[in-house]
């Protein structure tokens, strides 16, 4: 029979509840990548939500290096998604970027205050393409996940979704070995899950209307309260903080905030750019961003 000329959805129906896999809720992961690490694949298959819950979705950028990323993505796809395998995901969608990344990729470049401003614009950009070319008419929730967060439990998905919050993003921390201490240990990474400060919000009332504030940096003392900071390895994974900056290396999004129009300017936007700027514009939307201090996830050490 020929297929009904439209379809229909029930918004109404599509859930993100503190119980996703009782609810059957369908997850998009959506991860920016610059390049390819096998742990990041690794961890992200051993996720323990139910695969075909989960969709997939990157955006690589041009060029050699997003070259070999995808041809390394697309290699380990074609194992994980084979028809024999239980365990695959329900789709998987990649993106090629027109541009090339506009900044090395070598951390200490990439970190350099003077590049901030053209990088986190060009990444807003690049999750906003990749947002918007995925996002169903059935997606529950969106899993933002970098491509260098190469370690998180196995229930990562269930964990968060379980505080029933519209955006909650856990501590994203990095194993580094130390000399000093013949060692592996922690340490913070991902600085932009944040509480706001009054010296912040006076240094954007002397600023020009295209300037950012960015956070991490000594030249520019914030003295905003950072979940990074925080986090307390003893502490209750459980402890819920309030947030009004959120980072994108792992943030779990209800869809309906992005639904909303929730997106990732690539401009100031109250002198926020990108996930900073997200969290801002989801605010001015009334839905809250959360974090879990002492719920870690890491990063991988370059
Ligand atoms: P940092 O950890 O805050 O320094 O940010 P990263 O440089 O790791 O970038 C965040 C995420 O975006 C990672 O998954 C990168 O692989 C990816 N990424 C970085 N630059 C680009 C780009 O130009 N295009 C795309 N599509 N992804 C990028
Ligand atoms: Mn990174």
């Amino acid at each position: 029979p020929p297929p009904p000329p439209v379809v229909h959805y029930s918004m109404n129906n599509i859930t993100s509840s503190s119980d996703p896999v009782g609810n059957r809720e369908a997850i998009l992961i959506l991860t920016p990548m610059a390049k390819f690490y096998q742990e990041y694949w690794d961890n992200l298959c051993q996720l323990s939500y139910p695969h075909e819950l989960i969709s997939l979705g990157f955006i690589i950028p041009k060029g050699k290096e997003g070259n070999l990323a995808t041809k390394k993505l697309q290699e380990r796809i074609a194992k994980t998604q084979a028809p024999s395998n239980k365990n695959r995901f329900a789709s998987i969608t990649i993106l090629r970027q027109e541009t090339e990344s506009a900044v090395s990729q070598v951390e200490s470049q990439r970190h350099a205050m003077a590049a901030q401003k053209e990088r986190r614009a060009a990444m807003s950009k690049a999750r906003n393409s990749l947002l918007f070319t995925t996002l169903g008419p059935t997606t529950s929730w969106v899993l933002w996940l970098d491509a260098d967060v190469i370690e998180t439990p196995s229930s990562l998905i269930q964990d968060l979704a379980s505080h029933d919050k519209p955006i909650i993003a856990p501590n994203c921390w990095q194993r580094y070995y130390d000399k000093e201490e013949g060692a592996m240990l922690r340490r913070a990474y991902d600085f932009n899950n944040w509480q706001d400060s009054t010296t912040a919000q006076e240094l954007a009332e002397k600023m020009g209307p295209d300037d950012i504030i960015l956070e991490g940096y000594a030249e520019m003392a914030t003295y905003r309260t950072l979940m990074a900071h925080m986090g307390d390895e003893q502490g209750d994974p459980g402890t819920l903080m309030e947030l009004d900056g959120v980072g994108g290396t792992a943030l779990l999004v209800k869809a309906e905030v992005h639904r909303d129009g929730a997106m990732f300017p690539p401009f100031s936007f109250y002198h926020l750019i990108e996930t900073e700027g997200f969290a801002k514009m989801a605010s001015r939307l009334k839905w809250q961003s959360y974090g879990l201090p002492n719920y870690f996830v890491y990063h991988y050490n370059e």
